[in-house]
Formats: C-alpha cells, structure tokens, sequence
C-alpha cells in the first residue's frame, strides 16, 4: 500500500487481456464518464471498476485492514474513497450503465475468463 497505484495495474491488465481473449471489445480511460471507469463495454452498456482492495476497502478482506499507525487519517480518507466509489456508482447507474467491481485479491488469470462471463451472463449483480 505504499506504492502509488499507477495507471496500468498488473490485474487491470489481466482484465483486459481476459476480456480480449474472450472476444468482447471495450475502451480505456475513462471516456468521460463519472469516476472513469477502467475498461468500458459500450455495447453492453456495462463499466468494469478493478478495485484495489485497501483503497477501496474491500469489505471482509485482510488486505483493507486499516493501519495502525495513522489510523484516524486513514479510516478519513478510506472512508471518503468509499463514499466516492458510492457516488459514482449511483451516477453510472442514473446514466443507464451497468457498474461491475473486480476486486484486486480476486483477480486470478486462470479464474478470470470465468469470473467475467458472469459479468453479462448474471445481469446487474456484483462479482463477489
Ligand atoms: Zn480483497
């Protein structure tokens, strides 16, 4: 978690490399949408957030235990994370998007093809 999360993650790349072998076309970057999305399916009208688990404090996982040290002006500014990822949900959502999270601790190359059919195949439920 010292690390500053960059542009391309190791799992987002995966994601995308999942996706592309699966045959589904997307974007990258944002497109202007709220929270920019990491990858966009327009044709399914479906956004892909791949959350790291601290940053995003992934509910239950030991990788979103909050510092001992500091503790205070970590669970502010986690706390103000989560708040955001709500937000920018509801406003994808109000826009007619799809939302879908992969969690950073779930993403494994072998499980991936998997885990993203479900994705359009189970509708509006999360992958969890
Ligand atoms: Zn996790």
């Amino acid at each position: 978690m010292s690390k500053v999360k960059s542009q391309d993650t190791k799992p987002e790349i995966a994601v995308r490399s999942a996706l592309h072998r699966l045959g589904y076309r997307f974007r990258l970057g944002g497109g202007g949408l709220p929270g920019k999305p990491d990858i966009i399916l327009s044709k399914y009208r479906t956004v892909i957030f791949v959350h790291g688990c601290f940053w995003h404090q992934h509910p239950g996982c030991k990788k979103s235990k909050i510092p001992a040290q500091n503790s205070l002006f970590w669970s502010k500014k986690l706390s103000r994370n989560k708040e955001r990822d709500k937000r920018v949900r509801a406003e994808l959502e109000k826009l007619g998007w799809k939302v879908k999270f992969l969690w950073q601790c779930e993403i494994h190359p072998s499980g991936l093809p998997g885990q993203l059919r479900n994705i359009f195949n189970r509708g509006n439920h999360e992958i969890r």
